[in-house]
């Protein structure tokens, strides 16, 4: 009898556990350890389908230039990756393999995008990303060409086609952010914030 009601609890608590939306439940496993961790927020898949459906947190400040004045701003590959949406062949792009410390900004108005520290080595040969710098510097929207649906990852600022994000990353949010080397232009922070 003594150790009847301990099994039975645990039971239950292993059964509400089973039972519970895993999506919540995974929720609330990432809030305790960002908790546990002290770190601030992150992003997860869920607000990135939010953001991609009902649009993204607004940008601190806007860029907007002319399709000529872009053109004459850009090299043709960045161009046609940027502001044409389109893809540099996988391996190929220079930030590809390199995992210095520094920040990646936007290619066309230098807005800072990404830290060096959540980049990770995907193998796909595109940079990746767990995370963005701030929630709002980053622009989702649903893309549906080629057959596929997908979440598209643009500058919130001047809306550079980046990539696009999955949600199979490895970090916290389990996010992975697939961006194009042409896309960004990786900045030295050195020892103090350069912003
Ligand atoms: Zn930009």
């Amino acid at each position: 009898m003594k150790y009847r009601w301990p099994l039975f609890w645990g039971l239950m608590l292993l059964i509400s556990v089973t039972a519970s939306c895993q999506t919540e439940k995974s929720r609330k496993d990432n809030q305790a350890m960002e908790q546990e961790m002290g770190k601030g927020e992150f992003l997860t898949w869920g607000e990135v389908m939010r953001y991609a459906r009902k649009g993204s947190p607004p940008p601190d400040r806007r860029v907007e230039k002319s399709d000529a004045e872009w053109r004459s701003l850009l090299t043709e590959e960045e161009y046609r990756i940027t502001r044409q949406k389109g893809t540099e062949r996988a391996f190929t792009g220079a930030y590809c393999e390199s995992f210095v410390p520094g920040r990646y900004a936007c290619r066309c108005c230098g807005t800072e995008l990404f830290d060096a520290e959540e980049k990770f080595e995907s193998g796909t040969g595109w940079p990746s990303f767990t995370q963005p710098l701030t929630n709002n510097v980053v622009k989702y929207e649903m893309d549906k060409s080629f057959g596929m649906v997908r979440v598209e990852i643009l500058c919130n600022v001047c809306d550079a086609h980046l990539g696009h994000v999955f949600p199979d990353g490895p970090g916290l949010g389990g996010l992975r952010f697939c961006t194009n080397s042409a896309s960004l232009r990786r900045i030295e922070t050195g020892t103090n914030e350069s912003n």
